[in-house]
């Protein structure tokens, strides 16, 4: 969601920053743009559509200076158009502003500022910021420096923002400020870079600051200062080495980052395993959070809070966690649970998922929780991230950047993380060592697992060429593989735009069976275990009224080869496991209809990475 990125060095910036919105592209944008100041001039170009089409505006143009800003918008106020895009220039035009957020009472001061004279030129939010900024700064009776003018302004605003400002008449100074909506500040040599994330950084230097709430960073002389907006107390941060490479924020010889990352997890449930078992006691060391396990084993009930993927994620985590350790657990969207009047006190627990660890909803669940007194947890792929820094203790995934849009590793990691967690919780509350071992091997046995999955992917494709032109998908699966059926269902609609829904089998009789008739392709997740024979009378109940079978099975039989259309037969694993190679099938599954469907498959429509407003 949205992507800032910004110079400020001895280089030329023009190359810097459009590399920079390249690597941001993953977050989803539907615009961009760039300001620049050379000598005492602003100059700034913006296009609605890609990153390609500002490039090919900047290539007929003479725009070059030796500080800039950049941005990929996601409009959230206003439409996407050359216009609302960013940056957003005063009336003046001497101040630049890029932003990240929302800001909620900007009809109230744009208002006022038109009282004052002030003509808007976009229907964003964002633009009422920048001019404030310039009217306290040119207009204010105080006189106030830049930096004074971008505090109080500020101050007027309600909402969610992470900007970078320039200006004309202080050329040679960067301002960025961050509440709610991240930014991370990356320190070279004698060059500095503010950007959403360490994507655009991490090839000019790998120190960073990740700004928090409240802080102001301004830049000038080759020396940066971090203060509060508010009360101006120069806070001392300190610098954090990012372990990125570039080619994990690169595709490869893979045609979308998606395929890569599906590919990925042949290693990368492995990564998020490493160093965490412990077979000879058929348990998991889990460090992040090791001061607390007595905390979760008496805590009355557990919140597991988050949005999209990482929600179906933790749906499954519930399923394991009270069957291992009989802890009650409570699965909850962050954006209804922020608003709600749970029962939260201190004896509850509450584990925050999220890949960016920057989900603004999951952000706000956790802080709210924190104040009602409940111990916080978060499971997040990004170090450094502010759910991680926030949370009182955590897990991180470990699974490498996630780039693809549609969560792919990012997912299978929550839920090694989630077994991983629920079996330390059992061992304790008297789940066997041998259980316990078992539920280790089958883990230790999933990079083989994904790789004879990834070879069967010829089959999937030609599940794919059959079913394309389908307008709806029905997933069904039962018990721990319901919230499979959901997030493959998920996956299906966020890259193919196909209509999926997702439901626990037996549940169809109560709706979707109306839906269905010889053009509705039904994905039944359906692995030999106590559910089988259940799930083979759903399959029936389907065939009956000739709605075309997918089935995903870990053993073939007879009556499964005679009433499936088509049978995707992947190893054999623990039935706590199963739900991560299964969801291997269906992100190949929803990879290759969407293939099909000559989709933006990276970067699908209106959707973004990590969302960072509500
Ligand atoms: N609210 C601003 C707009 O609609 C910023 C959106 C964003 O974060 O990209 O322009």
């Amino acid at each position: 969601m949205c992507g800032i990125v910004s110079y400020i060095g001895p280089k030329d910036p023009v190359p810097i920053l459009l590399k920079g919105l390249r690597r941001l592209e993953y977050r989803g944008y539907d615009s961009a743009g760039i300001a620049l100041i050379n000598k005492n001039n602003l100059q700034c170009l913006k296009k609605a559509g890609k990153v390609s089409f500002l490039e090919s505006v900047i290539d007929d143009s003479a725009i070059n200076g030796f500080c800039g800003i950049a941005h990929t918008r996601w409009a959230t106020h206003g439409e996407p158009s050359d216009i609302n895009a960013h940056p957003h220039l005063d009336l003046k035009k001497k101040i630049a502003l890029v932003h990240n957020g929302i800001i909620e009472n900007y009809g109230a001061v744009k208002e006022v500022l038109k009282k004052r004279g002030i003509s808007f030129t976009s229907a964003t939010d964002s633009e009422v910021l920048v001019q404030l900024i310039s009217e306290l700064y040119y207009n204010s009776k105080e006189k106030l420096s830049f930096e004074d003018a971008i505090r109080a302004a500020l101050q007027e605003v309600v909402g969610a923002y992470g900007i970078v400002v320039i200006c004309e008449d202080e050329p040679g100074k960067i301002i960025a400020a961050r509440m709610g909506s991240p930014l991370v500040l990356g320190v070279g040599e004698g060059e500095f870079l503010i950007a959403s994330d360490a994507s655009p950084i991490v090839e000019h230097t790998r120190n960073v600051i990740y700004l928090d709430d409240n802080e102001l960073v301004s830049i000038k002389d080759e020396k940066f200062s971090i203060s509060k907006i508010d009360s101006k107390m120069i806070v001392n941060k300190t610098l954090t080495k990012i372990d990125l490479t570039i080619e994990e924020i690169e595709k490869g010889e893979f045609p979308h980052f998606m395929l890569k990352e599906i590919h990925d997890q042949r290693h990368s449930i492995s990564d998020t395993m490493r160093g965490r078992f412990n077979l000879d006691d058929g348990t998991t060391q889990l460090g992040g959070i090791a001061d607390y396990f007595a905390n979760i084993l008496s805590a009355s009930r557990i919140y597991i809070t988050a949005c999209g993927t990482s929600w179906h994620a933790g749906l499954i985590g519930k399923h394991l966690i009270e069957e291992y350790s009989r802890v009650p657990v409570h699965v909850e969207y962050a954006s209804e649970f922020r608003y709600r009047n749970a029962i939260i006190d201190n004896n509850t627990i509450i584990i925050a998922i999220s890949q960016s660890g920057e989900t603004a909803d999951t952000l706000a669940a956790i802080r709210k929780a924190k104040e009602l007194g409940a111990l916080t947890l978060g499971v997040c792929n990004v170090v450094g991230s502010t759910i991680a820094r926030e949370t009182d203790a955590g897990i991180f995934t470990h699974t490498g950047p996630e780039i693809g849009v549609a969560s792919t590793k990012a997912f299978t990691a929550q839920l090694t993380i989630l077994i991983m967690l629920a079996l330390k919780l059992g061992r304790k509350k008297g789940v066997s060592r041998q259980k316990g071992k078992k539920l280790i091997r089958a883990l230790r046995h999933i990079d083989q697992d994904v790789s004879s999955i990834l070879n069967i992917s010829k089959k999937i494709k030609k599940v794919a060429e059959s079913t394309w032109k389908a307008n709806n998908f029905l997933y069904l699966g039962r018990g721990v593989n319901f919230p499979v059926a959901l997030e493959g269902a998920l996956k299906l609609k966020e890259i193919s735009y196909i209509h999926a829904e997702g439901y626990p089998a037996a549940e169809m009789k109560h709706g979707p069976i109306a839906l269905i008739d010889e053009n509705m392709p039904v994905v039944f997740i359906a692995p030999q275990d106590e559910s089988f024979p259940k799930i083979l009378a759903n399959i029936e109940e389907v065939k009956a009224r000739k709605g075309i079978i997918i089935t995903i099975t870990d053993k073939i039989n007879n009556s499964l080869k005679l009433l499936s259309d088509h049978t995707l037969v992947i190893p054999k694993t623990h039935k706590h496991v199963f739900p991560i190679t299964c969801s291997v099938v269906l992100q190949m599954l929803a990879y290759e209809l969407a293939v099909c469907r000559d989709c933006e498959i990276d970067q699908p429509r209106n959707l973004a990475k990590s969302v960072t407003v509500e």
